[in-house]
């Protein structure tokens, strides 16, 4: 299917809506039958019919359909939030008595459902370092049915090899989820690997703004519809119709972005591998990197994300640099069309309090500016860094 038709026609009717261009964002709870044998037939088909939107959407479904198209899955279900969509897509899958094999260091929400949540309910999970296929073999145990993965995971960008892993999950019946948010739709696509269930966070590159939460579940007919009439109907974390209608309209040009994204980064770190006061960049986009082969297999381009360590002596010196920072924004998240830092001295407190990440560790995400204004902003950022 071509990338155009499915950004731009792919699951719209417009003809059913004034043929207007942008699609009508459906508002509505709830969908009327006409007769009894009308609602008869919609009650056995809830999957598939519009009668309350804790269920179907129209305006939520289009994003479904293209997500779908995108992963090269053969269905897809939209969320509220990312984190709402794995934890469907891991709920669906265990049990009490179960066990699970998590990649090392997720995403911070991931992590918690995978420590806190998940042996709560009687669900053991193991985590293991997952720059090693193999390691996934070996933690598994005759109660395993589910492999997370999260390719590259978050803040230090380690690379599973995708294929491997699917290829140890198939062998042994075990389903694979992949948390996919990180390379966006367009950069790769783990369910041609073997992944059973793909998973993004539509927060970051699909909404692209800043402005929307959501997320999505891409898999299989039979998997995505077992998560409808289980997880998702009965948790409700379900994509408010104006959130799916935002990230639609992400979605238009998100080819655009993730290349001027990419290039803009490439640009950025070429220019920080100049400076004397950058100790460490993390990128496995980078040739010195000792994944860049396998990311360069699994991904068809780099994103926005990276990290790097300062060569900064004290906790102040990382502050100033940080705080100096004029255009480079303070915050979470990323994806959107603004330049943002994630600082690990943040976690750092005067009270003493030793978190697992170094002060001097900075996440990175490049934007949509200029790269010269960007520069411009680290030239002045880095001259203050020293007092
Ligand atoms: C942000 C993020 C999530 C969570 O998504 P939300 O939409 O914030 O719930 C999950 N995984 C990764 C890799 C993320 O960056």
């Amino acid at each position: 299917m071509d990338l155009s038709y499915i950004l731009n026609e792919l699951g719209e009717d417009r003809a059913a809506y004034f043929n207007a261009v942008a699609p009508p964002i459906i508002q509505s709870s709830n969908f009327a039958c006409k007769t009894v044998e009308e609602m008869r037939y919609v009650l056995q088909h809830y999957t598939e019919t519009h009668f309350y939107s804790r269920g179907n959407n129209p305006t939520v479904n289009m994003l479904e359909k293209k997500m779908a198209a995108l992963e090269g899955t053969e269905q897809a279900i939209a969320f509220g939030s990312g984190i709402a969509a794995i934890a469907a897509a891991v709920l669906s899958q265990v049990k009490a008595g179960d066990h699970v094999v998590c990649v090392r260091k997720p995403y911070a929400w991931t992590s918690k459902l995978m420590r806190d949540f998940l042996p709560r309910f009687g669900v053991e999970v193991s985590m293991v370092d997952g720059t090693r296929a193999e390691n996934y073999a070996q933690a598994t145990k005759e109660n395993t049915v589910l492999y997370y993965l999260e390719s590259p995971n978050s803040f230090t960008f380690e690379v599973q090899d995708i294929e491997a892993v699917a290829a140890l999950a198939q062998k042994r019946n075990i389903c694979t989820v992949i948390d996919n948010s990180f390379a966006s739709p367009l950069f790769q696509n783990p369910a041609a690997m073997g992944i059973d269930l793909v998973v993004h966070s539509a927060t970051k590159y699909i909404g692209g703004h800043s402005d929307a939460l959501g997320g999505v579940v891409c898999g299989s007919r039979e998997k995505i519809n077992r998560i409808f009439s289980s997880e998702y109907m009965t948790l409700g974390a379900v994509l408010p119709p104006h959130d799916a209608w935002l990230l639609l309209r992400g979605l238009r040009t998100l080819p655009l972005r993730m290349e001027r994204v990419a290039q803009t980064t490439r640009q950025i770190v070429a220019f920080l591998q100049q400076r004397p006061e950058v100790e460490e960049i993390i990128w496995p986009f980078l040739p010195s990197h000792p994944q860049h082969q396998l990311i360069k297999k699994q991904m068809r381009n780099n994103t926005g994300q990276f990290s790097l360590r300062l060569r900064a002596d004290s906790l102040e010196e990382v502050e100033r640099f940080c705080d100096s920072l004029q255009h480079f924004l303070m915050a979470a998240s990323w994806g959107g069309y603004e330049s943002l830092i994630y600082p690990a001295a943040a976690y750092h407190r005067k009270d003493g309090h030793k978190p697992s990440m170094p002060f001097n560790l900075i996440r990175f995400y490049i934007g949509l500016e200029d790269a010269e204004y960007l520069i411009k902003d680290l030239e002045q950022a880095f001259s203050k860094m020293k007092g």
